[in-house]
């Protein structure tokens, strides 16, 4: 399908319609562009990890891509060529946390804990979300969810 914005073309999962004219289908690309033009503010949070290769190991298991920095002591960790967040190495890793917004957090769910990483169970919450945490070997906690 085509890009109402770009006019390339793309698979028909990676094109959102808008909410008032749904004819009108845009790419990810687009939509990047047309967030940052909107003045919304971007966040990156950075996960402080111990030892990068462990780290690296882990998340490439977890289903994300890692681009190690020159120098290794920081990578950025994408997910279908976004970036979700940032790993530095640190002298110590005192926990950190960061919230990940999917369609599917069933499908994430079944996917880590397949590959028999530390994962709490799914949940509805009463905050609304349907959500679990994704523990990393330096207890960085990732959240995966979506709204109910
Ligand atoms: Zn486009």
């Amino acid at each position: 399908m085509k890009c109402s914005c770009c006019g390339e073309q793309h698979d028909e999962s990676s094109l959102t319609a808008l909410r008032c004219h749904p004819a009108v289908q845009v790419c990810r690309g687009c939509i990047d562009w047309l967030v940052e033009a909107s003045g919304s503010m971007d966040v990156t949070p950075t996960l402080p990890v111990l030892d990068m290769d462990v780290a690296v190991e882990f998340y490439e298991a977890a289903g994300f891509e890692v681009h190690r920095y020159e120098g290794g002591g920081f990578a950025f960790v994408s997910f279908d060529e976004r970036s979700v967040f940032d790993l530095g190495v640190e002298p110590v890793a005192a926990g950190a946390g960061a919230y990940l917004v999917v369609p599917d957090p069933d499908g994430w769910h079944d996917r880590l804990e397949g590959k028999g990483l530390l994962v709490s169970d799914l949940a509805d919450q009463e905050w609304g979300m349907r959500e679990f945490t994704l523990t990393d070997p330096f207890g960085n906690r990732l959240r995966f969810g979506r709204s109910l």
